[in-house]
């Protein structure tokens, strides 16, 4: 990667990392973007909790994690990244989400028969965060 790309990216990740600041068009790529790399962090044997996105400290802690992730350039940073992952994800207010029975709107069941798909729910969640914020 070259410095001016570096430089772009940097910019760009800056804009990515305030999912509510993106317009529909943008924060449909970047869900769709979250949602791909957080099934590849599964892929990996991440337990991130299944109702993740509609907990917006974890969205947050993801979309951080991910633009991270594209940053690393070495395998020194590669571990770190990899630690902070494994930190974030055993947080104790992550892991109560593993336990907790609450009421997201739609069922775990929906999900898992991909009758309601991740990025779906996670678009809508944040679309109402953003009308809450600009009605502020
Ligand atoms: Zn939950």
């Amino acid at each position: 990667m070259s410095a001016n790309d570096r430089g772009a990216m940097e910019g760009e990740t800056a804009d990515r990392l305030n999912l509510l600041g993106l317009s529909p068009t943008e924060l449909q790529a970047e869900v769709g973007r979250l949602v791909g790399w957080v099934r590849w962090l599964q892929r990996q044997d991440v337990d991130v909790p299944t109702c993740w996105v509609v907990h917006g400290f974890v969205v947050r802690l993801l979309q951080a994690l991910r633009l991270y992730h594209l940053s690393v350039a070495s395998p020194f940073e590669a571990i770190a990244w990899w630690r902070s992952v494994l930190e974030c994800m055993a947080r104790p207010e992550v892991d109560r989400l593993r336990r907790h029975d609450a009421d997201h709107g739609w069922t775990d069941l929906e999900l898992d028969r991909g009758q309601v798909s991740e990025a779906d729910v996670l678009v809508k969640f944040l679309t109402a965060q953003q009308a809450v914020e600009e009605s502020r």
